[in-house]
């Protein structure tokens, strides 16, 4: 008999070589349908593998993560039998699982793949699935599978297999197709019911341009077509919400590629966008006790040689900038902290004047290649809501339960609802990684853990996720698409106060060293308006609106009325603009729909004769005629909620 320990603790006694499938079934029937594979002692196994020794057994669903990333894996071998017996002939590369779906590359031959293919593709895997062949694993001498794959033709496993260790090799084989894989695998192929394929890419085999280019063939599959069908919904959506294209029709910012790739242009309406959510955050620090610095955008060597980025990041980020002065350079910063350091150091700190909060929307450079970048979430260039809070270790606590304050309001304020935090701690099994004292490590990890319950975060512990430098909380915010993102984090550094020596004079007269805390709630002005353009379709919360109001009067008879208006609510703080054009009201509101201004206000005859005004509100329609005193109220009503 051998032990099998469940995820609650848990111990069941099983004859050896159980394998993970009957152990479901000894728990439910419900549940053996529904398993995928299993985690035997943290590696993912086949549930039919049979298990020779005690293990620490986690059966992996839909639900899991690993679950998924399983069966997607098993999608492309369904894939790539259903290729095969439509093209017979076709060699295959390689055929992972991503984070949704999957892809393989293919060679064709002489065919030339097109979209217009898939459909059939789709069928026949949907044909294949629906025999509910099973994923048999077997293992293989290196001497055997070299003959099958040359026998095959396939040059490409035969490279794969190449670099194998003789011992270690194992084929997977559902219905007529055999493919070189090291699993795991998904129990038989009934569990696939709709089966897509989204797109076309080359691929250099082993990413090697002097290669044969080869066909990426994109897609995905799900245990139901209705999942399928919210799939494809919610990427329709997410097209219609992507940050480039809304950037672009609202004007919000651009790139020149004469200015550089991945370097921003705020355009006016997006500068005010961007001002307003930096004022908001600005007057919630200051409440809070921070204290705005400015530092320059470049730093001396010294800086990062002290700091230790130059060691870390030196050859991956830019190169330096040198001054005519001889041995002189300079780096493009990549990160405030030995700034905010060197100015901590510019006077003497008592454990009174403790905690030190300095805050800054620092602008930072950091290289990413020209194909890694994407609209406003990978830039080159990119402003952060920086701050670093000097504290005494036993102020850690508090000061993590103020900045989740902070971070919560400013989630609330601009509708973000749904969100958790990953709490990362140190990997207990390997302490030599990090840098601290145990005593520290403990002290830190606790406060953040005991701050995230008592502020009622929900969480998630990532053990062996902490930074070398210490511990850290972010928080992950799921937008209106259900499409996680990574915004702010708060993390304890160790390191820094240690390289730049940076000390208090504590209570009993003797220097100590402070604990630093690295946070910024939005993370980056940049990536955060991207994540919020998407999560609000463009219609952003009033307050936050480049411009609240257009006005558009009916004929150039109504200008001067419109002109009195505009001033009127501009001297309340409201900003909007006119629609002077000589345009229909019908086209003149049209426009402004496309544009997502919140509201627009109708001026005519009758509007001018009573003081009044028509509203429309973006999305809802006609709210009808207002003083312009009722309007302003409502306006100041909804931007203070
Ligand atoms: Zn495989
Ligand atoms: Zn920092």
């Amino acid at each position: 008999m051998i032990s099998i320990t469940l995820p609650d603790g848990s111990v069941r006694e099983y004859d050896k070589g159980i394998t993970s499938m009957q152990i479901a079934q000894s728990i439910s029937e419900g549940l053996a349908r529904n398993v995928l594979a299993a985690e035997v002692n943290g590696e993912v196994w086949d549930a039919s593998r049979p298990i020779e020794a005690d293990s620490a057994v986690k059966l992996l669903t839909w639900n899991d993560a690993k679950g998924k990333a399983t069966y997607w894996h098993s999608s492309a071998h369904l894939m790539a039998e259903a290729l095969e017996a439509l093209y017979p002939g076709t060699k295959f590369g390689i055929g992972p699982a991503l984070e949704t779906g999957f892809y393989y590359d293919v060679d064709f031959g002489d065919k030339t793949l097109s979209s217009d293919d898939f459909k059939q593709i789709e069928d026949k895997m949907i044909e294949l699935a629906k025999t509910k062949s099973e994923y048999i694993r077997k293992p293989v001498s290196k001497a055997d599978a070299i003959e099958y794959f040359t026998e095959k033709g396939d040059e490409y496993k035969l490279d794969l297999i190449k670099d194998l260790p003789d011992g270690s090799i194992t084929f997977y084989t559902q219905g007529g197709f055999t493919d070189l894989c090291r699993g795991p695998h998904i129990p038989n192929t009934g569990f696939i019911k709709a089966a897509k394929l989204m797109s076309l890419a080359g691929a250099y085999w082993r990413g090697d341009e002097s290669r044969k280019q080869l066909t990426r063939i994109y897609g995905v599959t799900f245990p139901k077509a209705s999942e399928l069908t919210e799939y494809l919904h919610v990427i329709e959506e997410a097209k219609k919400r992507d940050h480039r294209k809304l950037g672009k029709e609202l004007e919000l910012f651009a790139f020149s590629e004469k200015v550089g790739m991945g370097l921003p242009l705020w355009l006016p309406k997006g500068t005010a966008l961007r001002e307003r959510l930096t004022n908001f955050l600005q007057k919630a620090q200051v409440k809070a006790g921070y204290e705005q610095v400015i530092t320059p955008h470049i730093g001396h060597k010294n800086l990062y040689v002290t700091s230790g980025h130059y060691e870390k990041y030196g050859a991956d980020s830019f190169q330096p900038i040198k001054t005519p002065q001889e041995g002189e350079e300079f780096f493009l910063k990549p990160m405030n902290c030995p700034h905010h350091c060197e100015i901590y150091k510019t006077k003497p700190r008592s454990y009174k004047d403790l905690p030190v909060r300095l805050a800054e929307f620092g602008t930072v450079y950091r290289y990413e290649q020209s194909g890694e970048l994407h609209g406003l979430t990978r830039v080159r260039g990119f402003t952060q809501d920086d701050a670093h809070l000097f504290c005494r270790p036993d102020q850690v606590k508090e000061e993590f339960m103020k900045v989740i304050d902070l971070v919560l309001y400013v989630f609330g304020a601009l509708g973000f609802e749904d969100y958790i935090a990953q709490v990362s701690l140190r990997d207990p099994n390997n302490k030599t990684k990090y840098i601290g004292t145990d005593e520290n490590w403990a002290l830190a990890e606790t406060a953040i853990i005991e701050a995230a319950a008592e502020k009622g975060l929900r969480t998630v512990v990532e053990t062996g996720e902490a930074a070398f430098y210490g511990p850290k909380l972010d928080f992950m915010v799921k937008d209106a698409l259900g499409r996680k993102w990574q915004l702010g984090t708060i993390q304890v550094d160790y390191n820094l106060p240690e390289r730049f020596e940076l000390e208090y004079t504590g209570s009993d007269n003797q220097k100590h060293r402070p604990v630093m805390i690295h946070r910024a709630p939005f993370g980056s002005m940049e990536r955060f308006v991207a994540v919020l353009i998407e999560h609000c379709a463009g219609n952003f919360p009033l307050w936050l609106s480049p411009e609240q109001f257009i006005i558009l009067p009916i004929s150039e008879k109504y200008e001067d009325y419109a002109k009195k208006l505009s001033d009127e609510l501009k001297d309340s703080d409201i900003c909007g603009l006119i629609d002077f054009r000589d345009e229909k009201i019908g086209r003149k509101i049209r426009d402004a729909e496309v544009k997502k201004i919140p509201y627009m206000l109708i001026v005519g005859e009758k509007e001018a004769a009573e003081g009044r005004i028509s509203v429309r509100k973006h999305g809802q329609g006609d709210l009808g005629s207002m003083s312009i005193e009722e309007f302003k109220q409502q306006i100041i009503k909804e931007i203070t909620v």
